[in-house]
């Protein structure tokens, strides 16, 4: 049996983007905040779609356009419903879409997240003398590897740093980047630390993914 340990973390961004704008009550430059609604225009049968963010400052909204005059026989019927009933899902795929936000904001703000799951992949083995870690991102996180790190696996980033200095800890992006969707992580754990490390980077919420097709990393 293996001795490797591998692991998926799936991480959650805390809240969505913001885009910064000038806001015309305001008169400045603003953060907005996705009200977590969109607003639809029918005309005929064109339709409109928008985002409908607020100012953090006065509540003034700002409509983000998802499209414009589109007929209805054009949208998907499960987009439409989804519009229609201020689909979290639909919402949340929206409200991610940082690139889309660019176009139309100074900037977006992006927020750091955490492990909001984590999938032992495959066999687990009794004593595990390495641990991979693959990291999966559905919507960006802002957060530097090595703070994460540090937080998930309850060591100061400093211990991270001299781990990796031993080559004893490996990794696809570099420590000081921020963390991206398909990142790998290798640790050695027969350092004194290791123990901590296992323990921390497969505690709860944790589930076990035996499935052959669950077994993609990426
Ligand atoms: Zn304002």
């Amino acid at each position: 049996m293996s001795c490797t340990l591998r692991v998926r973390w799936i991480l959650i961004a805390n809240r969505f983007p913001r885009p910064w704008r000038s806001c015309s009550r305001c008169g400045t430059q603003r953060a907005f905040e996705c009200s977590g609604k969109f607003r639809l225009n029918a005309n005929g049968r064109r339709l409109d779609a928008w985002l409908v963010y607020k100012c953090t400052t006065c509540d003034d909204t700002w409509n983000h356009t998802l499209f414009e005059r589109r007929s209805t026989r054009d949208i998907d019927p499960d987009l439409l419903s989804g519009l229609e009933a201020n689909d979290p899902a639909l919402i949340s795929r929206f409200a991610f879409d940082v690139a889309a936000l660019r176009w139309v904001a100074h900037r977006v703000e992006e927020f750091a997240g955490g492990v909001a799951r984590r999938e032992v992949l495959g066999e687990r083995p009794d004593r595990p003398k390495r641990l991979e870690i693959f990291l999966r991102l559905p919507s960006p996180v802002s957060i530097r590897l090595d703070r994460l790190l540090s937080m998930e696996l309850g060591l100061p980033r400093a211990r991270i740093a001299t781990i990796a200095k031993k080559d004893q800890l490996q990794t696809t992006t570099r420590l000081n980047r921020l963390a991206v969707n398909g990142t790998r992580v290798g640790i050695e754990l027969s350092q004194e630390c290791g123990e901590t490390i296992l323990l921390n980077a497969t505690r709860d919420p944790i589930v076990h993914c035996a499935r052959e097709s669950e077994l993609a990393v990426d």
